[in-house]
């Protein structure tokens, strides 16, 4: 029988665009409590076991938002804090919110202060926003764009992204998960419609084979992230999907780190 193992050696660094880092169970997203309950350690273990060499994203909570922004602050510096123990494996994200224009404003540039560049993975559903037409949002993402952020965000409800997207060029956008088939067709029209938009391949749509050719096809690999959304979804089957559709090594190669190091400048 064909060995498994000539697809599984890895070459190529992996940087996981999309991850939720956690140390306790609080911020251990995976739908299975308790299934794998790992320290910090534990985890990187479990990404590097898979082939993944470096990771980019926001902490998240099980437990619904309190205490308003302050609630936001303390995942954030709890991100920082991860920071510390992983070193250089790790590419923190922070979160904002458009009912906390100002505090949203002083957390960029503290963060700024601190050599983070990444905002998001910005999820609105768990953090009680739907949209980026929000007035509020123009505000925070000209302090952002001034900062010289990258915006990682989970697709709003409305999908309406296209206006700010536009209205800051000089800014990256990176839309999460590719999602089903319609999904996918809405996305491409945006990237072919925004050079500043990227997408990362983390939660659904990568299990579809010929979903990641399709797309390389439409937008090009340099506009592809890789990306897991690890601890919800199985590190090891999103590198296998990448490595399982026959694309161009260099086109791989951008969707496993080249645009991610592009980007972020890791
Ligand atoms: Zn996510």
């Amino acid at each position: 029988m064909r060995q498994f193992s000539e697809n599984t050696e890895f070459t190529s660094p992996i940087i996981d665009f999309h991850v939720h880092p956690f140390e306790s169970s609080t911020y251990n997203l995976n739908m299975y409590p308790g299934t794998y309950d790992l320290d910090v350690n534990e985890m990187k273990r479990q990404l590097a076991e898979a082939g993944i060499t470096h990771i980019c994203g926001s902490v998240l909570s099980r437990e619904p938002l309190q205490g308003g922004f302050c609630g936001l602050r303390e995942l954030n510096r709890e991100a920082l804090r991860l920071r510390e123990e992983l070193g250089d494996f790790y590419t923190p994200g922070f979160h904002v919110h458009p009912a906390y224009v100002r505090e949203s404003c002083e957390e960029i540039a503290f963060m700024h202060g601190r050599g983070v560049r990444l905002m998001g993975e910005l999820v609105p559903y768990m953090h009680g926003w739907g949209s980026f037409s929000d007035k509020s949002w123009d505000q925070i993402l000209d302090t952002a764009e001034q900062y010289g952020m990258v915006c990682s965000y989970h697709t709003p409800f409305d999908y309406d992204c296209k206006k700010m997207i536009d209205r800051h060029p000089g800014m990256t956008f990176v839309a999460a998960h590719p999602g089903d088939r319609q999904r996918v067709a809405e996305h491409i029209e945006l990237l072919q419609s925004c050079p500043n938009l990227c997408l990362d391949l983390s939660g659904t749509g990568l299990h579809r084979f010929g979903m990641l050719k399709r797309l390389v096809g439409q937008v090009g690999a340099d506009r592809l992230l890789f990306g897991t959304d690890y601890p919800i979804c199985n590190p090891r089957m999103y590198v296998q999907a990448v490595y399982g559709e026959e694309l161009r090594p260099v086109d791989r190669e951008m969707i496993f780190h080249g645009n991610a190091e592009r980007i972020l400048g890791v």
